[in-house]
């Protein structure tokens, strides 16, 4: 069975066990992603954020969804692309995707969507994070039954046209 999915939406409308937002270390909300889901969640989720003291790039926090479909977020740091070597950013992106479903699997969530974590404002490329992304998920997932399902949701032609092509799908 392909438990790996691929869609072009926006992360917002999806009625899913948790989406995973692209955060920064505040936790305080932002643009992009970031402040699309904090706007469908409400301002509940901005004053549950403040309680949580931020996260560190590539790790993970879970909260509830609040007004949104999706029932939780799991909301993770991804990295700044030029603000440290390569290799380390790398290694961060990678550990966002790993800690999220580390926790979507803790938390027994069966259907997790993940946005394309730093490759807007933070600049990853975008080629080169999906190749991670993917290879990352992939090895989670042969080593854990949950998540039951991952979706890559894409909401730019670039990134969709990559995984597209990466994940073999057409
Ligand atoms: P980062 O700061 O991690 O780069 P951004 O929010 O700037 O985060 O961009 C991450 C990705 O999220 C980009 O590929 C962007 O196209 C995508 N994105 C923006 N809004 C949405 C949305 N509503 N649903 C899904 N993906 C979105």
């Amino acid at each position: 069975m392909n438990r790996i999915k691929l869609i072009k939406d926006d992360i917002t409308r999806l009625d899913v066990d948790a989406i995973v937002n692209a955060a920064n270390r505040s936790l305080l909300g932002g643009g992009g992603v970031d402040g699309a889901i904090h706007r469908a969640a409400g301002p509940e989720l901005l004053a549950h954020c403040r309680t949580l003291g931020g996260c560190e790039a590539g790790e993970a926090v879970i909260t509830p969804g609040f007004r949104l479909p999706a029932r939780y977020v799991i909301h993770t740091v991804g990295p700044v692309y030029g603000s440290m070597p390569a290799a380390e950013a790398e290694r961060l992106l990678a550990n966002a995707y790993r800690n999220s479903l580390e926790l979507a699997a803790g938390h027994q969530l069966k259907v997790i969507a993940f946005p394309n974590i730093s490759t807007g404002v933070y600049g990853f490329p975008k080629e080169k994070a999906a190749e991670i992304v993917i290879s990352t998920v992939r090895e989670f997932l042969a080593g854990s039954e949950l998540p039951e399902e991952v979706i890559f949701v894409c909401f730019d032609d670039e990134n969709f046209r990559i995984y597209e092509r990466m994940l073999g799908v057409n």
